[in-house]
């Protein structure tokens, strides 16, 4: 018998126990929603995604760990703090796509895919 140790796992929820072997295994659990995007503009990849379990656990994930879902254009410049950024990455909750030509436009796609991702029946 393997003890849950012994298994690879993507993430694991510290209130109840839970595990998931990998993004997709988490992403399709009806149990899990994506509550807040919290941005690291140090580094973009550090940032955290929030979700809720249904065990009203707070699970956090780095940007880094679901940044390849998307294969959208990476642009280089960024544009926020001027005229032209709606400012969402500063909205925990807001998980619009973002129109503007900035480097941090692309984590408003991963949010949009985890988004919509399909979740498993029952
Ligand atoms: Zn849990």
């Amino acid at each position: 018998m393997l003890t849950a140790a012994a298994l690879p796992s993507f993430k694991q929820c510290t209130r109840c126990g839970s595990t998931w072997i990998d993004c997709t295994d988490f992403l399709s659990d009806p149990s899990v929603n994506l509550r807040a995007y919290q941005v690291s503009f140090e580094e973009l990849e550090a940032g955290i995604f929030l979700f809720d379990h249904s065990c009203r656990a707070s699970l956090s994930i780095a940007v880094g760990d679901f940044s390849h879902l998307s294969d959208g254009p990476v642009f280089e410049e960024r544009a926020v703090g001027t005229d032209e950024c709606p400012g969402y990455c500063l909205k925990r909750t807001n998980f619009d796509r973002c129109p503007v030509r900035c480097e941090c436009a692309y984590i408003r796609e991963v949010l949009q895919i985890i988004k919509i991702w399909p979740k498993n029946a029952g």
